[in-house]
C-alpha cells in the first residue's frame, strides 16, 4: 500500500514555490501578496487562517490578515473586498468561510476580482474550469489532483468515483478528474446503491463529512482511495474512510491528517503565486 503523504508532498511544494518567489521578488520590487479576510470567530476558521499564514510566510508570501468582528455588516465587507480588489499590493484574496450568519458570502465572493481569486469560487473561474480554460481552481479538488500528478498516478481511464457535490469539493473534483481523462461520477445523498457504486471505482473520492462512512466492503482491491473528510470526532481529527479497515485492500490512500488537508494549503499558495506573476507579467 502507498501511503499518499500530503504532509510531506505540500512542504516540497512550499520549497519549489520558495525558490520561485526568491527568483521572482527582487525582479518586481515586492513578494506575492494574500489578503485573508476572517469574520468573526468560529475556532476551526481561526485554525484554518493561522495555518495558511504560518504556510505562506514559508513560502515566501506576504499574507495580510483582516480580522473583522462578527457583527461586521454586508456593506463594510463588500467595501473591504472593493478596496482589495484595487489594490496594487494584493494579488490573492482569501475569504474564509463560512460567514457569521447573516452575511452574504456567495454575493462576497462574486465581488472578488476573479484575477485575484485564488480559492477559485468565483463563477467566472468555475465557467473556466468547465470549458477547460486556464483560471484559478478550487484548492481542495486542485490539491488532490497534484497529489496524484507527483505520485504519478494517471487518472487517465480511470472510473473515478466522488461521494460529495458540493460546488467546492466534488463538482470541481469531478471536472478535473475530467480534464484528466478519467471517467467520473458524482454521488451524493440520494445515489442508489451507493456501496456497489463505490466498489466500481479505480479511483475513490470520499468527500461527504461522515467520519469512517466508507468501510472495506465500499472499496474495490486495488483501489486508490482519496480521503477529503476533516470530521471533529471525541479522538480528534478522523477522514471520511476507516483508514484501516480499508488500508490493506487498497494500493494507494491519503492520510487523515497529513493527507489532503496540506495539499488544499499548498494549492493556495500555487495559486497565490501564479495570480501574482499574471499580475506583474511575470
Ligand atoms: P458539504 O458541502 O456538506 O457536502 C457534503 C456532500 O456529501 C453533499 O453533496 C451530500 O449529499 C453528500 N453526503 C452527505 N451524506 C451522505 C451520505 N450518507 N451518502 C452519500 N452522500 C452523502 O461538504 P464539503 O464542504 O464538500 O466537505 C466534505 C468533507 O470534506 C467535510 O468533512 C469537510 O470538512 C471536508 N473538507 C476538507 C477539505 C480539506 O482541505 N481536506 C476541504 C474542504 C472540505 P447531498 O448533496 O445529497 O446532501
Amino acid at each position: 500500500m502507498i501511503l499518499l503523504d500530503g504532509k510531506e508532498t505540500a512542504k516540497t511544494i512550499r520549497g519549489e514555490l520558495k525558490a520561485e518567489v526568491e527568483a521572482l521578488a527582487p525582479k518586481h520590487g515586492r513578494a506575492p501578496g494574500l489578503a485573508v479576510i476572517l469574520v468573526g470567530e468560529d475556532p476551526a476558521s481561526q485554525v484554518y487562517v493561522r495555518n495558511k499564514e504560518r504556510a505562506c510566510a514559508e513560502a515566501g508570501i506576504i499574507s495580510v490578515p483582516h480580522k473583522l468582528p462578527a457583527d461586521t455588516s454586508q456593506q463594510e465587507l463588500e467595501k473591504l473586498i472593493s478596496d482589495l480588489n484595487t489594490d496594487e499590493t494584493v494579488d490573492g484574496i482569501l475569504l474564509q468561510l463560512p460567514l457569521p450568519k447573516g452575511l452574504d458570502s456567495q454575493r462576497c465572493l462574486e465581488l472578488i476580482d476573479p484575477e485575484k481569486d485564488v480559492d477559485g469560487f468565483h463563477p467566472v473561474n468555475v465557467g473556466k474550469l468547465t470549458l477547460g480554460l486556464p483560471g484559478f481552481r478550487s484548492c481542495t479538488p486542485a490539491g488532490v489532483m497534484n497529489l496524484l500528478e507527483r505520485y504519478d498516478i494517471d487518472p487517465s481511464g480511470k472510473k473515478c468515483v466522488i461521494i460529495g457535490r458540493s460546488n467546492i469539493v466534488g463538482k470541481p473534483q469531478a471536472l478535473m478528474m475530467l480534464a484528466k481523462n478519467a471517467t467520473p461520477v458524482i454521488t451524493h445523498s440520494r445515489t442508489k446503491d451507493l456501496k456497489a457504486e463505490c466498489r466500481d471505482a479505480d479511483i475513490l473520492v470520499a468527500a461527504l463529512g461522515r467520519p469512517g462512512f466508507v468501510t472495506e466492503d465500499m472499496v474495490k482491491e486495488g483501489a486508490i482511495v482519496i480521503d477529503v473528510g476533516i470530521n471533529r470526532t471525541e479522538d480528534g481529527l478522523k477522514g471520511d474512510c476507516d483508514f484501516d479497515a480499508v488500508k490493506d485492500k487498497v494500493h494507494a490512500i491519503t492520510p487523515v491528517p497529513g493527507g489532503v488537508g496540506p495539499m488544499t494549503i499548498a494549492q493556495l499558495l500555487v495559486n497565490t503565486v501564479q495570480a501574482f506573476k499574471q499580475h506583474v507579467n511575470a
